[in-house]
């Protein structure tokens, strides 16, 4: 059977990557999140003391690391230059660090080439921004996963407190805020619904009931593409 290519979009909180790695567990996919590229980096240059406005700068630094994810059984490990940062990339400061350094253009750039390198044989669900619309624009199956911003605040929080972090609900939901208005206006790539995406808001709903609406998509997508062949 043909081994699609899964894009995943939305803002977030919006239960993207819990959808990404189950549903490529069940289709026997690799899982890529792609917002980790963009911590990678922001960690990095945080821990360089480089000015993340300093465009030159971050985006020689993007070129030189080598970032690796890899599936582990309890979710995706991220190694920059060797070092496991998995943990140290998942901080309030590094999040608002990776949607500045995602603003810059030729940090896109490279990192979009490798993520189109990853996802070139297919097989593949991959979360992120701009990947339905940038990434993999011929993706066969495009999700734009969405939720109130009251519920994907609550989410992060839930998140922290399972990592054993506190977090302020109102001070989670103004960075998400902060987050989503940078990742919508930013001219290049800005986060938005592609024409062929399928639009859903999870809202209320479990990740059961998302996952299994996306299989049957998966399903839906499958049979056409064999009825095409
Ligand atoms: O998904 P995650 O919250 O880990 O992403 C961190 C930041 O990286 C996002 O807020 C966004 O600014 C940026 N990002 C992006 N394009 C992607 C993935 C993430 O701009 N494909």
């Amino acid at each position: 059977m043909k081994r699609l290519i899964v894009a995943i979009d939305g803002p977030s909180g919006s239960g993207k990557s819990t959808l990404g790695k189950r549903l490529a567990r069940r289709l026997g996919y690799q899982y890529i999140d792609t917002g980790a590229m963009y911590r990678a980096v922001a960690w990095r240059a945080l821990q360089a003391g480089i000015d993340l406005d300093d465009a030159d700068a971050v985006t020689r630094l993007a070129g030189d690391l080598r970032i690796e994810l890899e599936s582990r059984p309890d979710g995706v490990g991220v190694r920059v230059d060797g070092r496991d940062v998995t943990e140290a990339i998942r901080t309030p400061a590094v999040a608002q660090g990776a949607s500045r350094v995602s603003a810059i253009p030729a940090v896109r750039r490279v990192l979009v080439r490798i993520q189109q390198e990853l996802g070139r044989r297919g097989g593949i669900v991959m979360d992120g921004r701009d990947i339905g619309t940038v990434v993999f624009s011929h993706a066969e199956i495009k999700v734009y996963l969405d939720a109130s911003e009251e519920e994907r605040a609550r989410r992060r929080c839930a998140e922290d407190a399972a990592r054993g972090v506190s977090t302020d609900m109102a001070a989670t939901r103004q960075a998400i805020q902060e987050r989503d208005r940078r990742d919508k206006t930013r001219e290049d790539s800005p986060l938005r619904c592609a024409d062929d995406a399928y639009y859903l808001d999870s809202t209320g709903l479990t990740i059961d009931e998302v996952l299994a609406r996306i299989e049957a998509l998966v399903e839906q997508r499958r049979g056409k593409s064999c009825s095409r062949d």
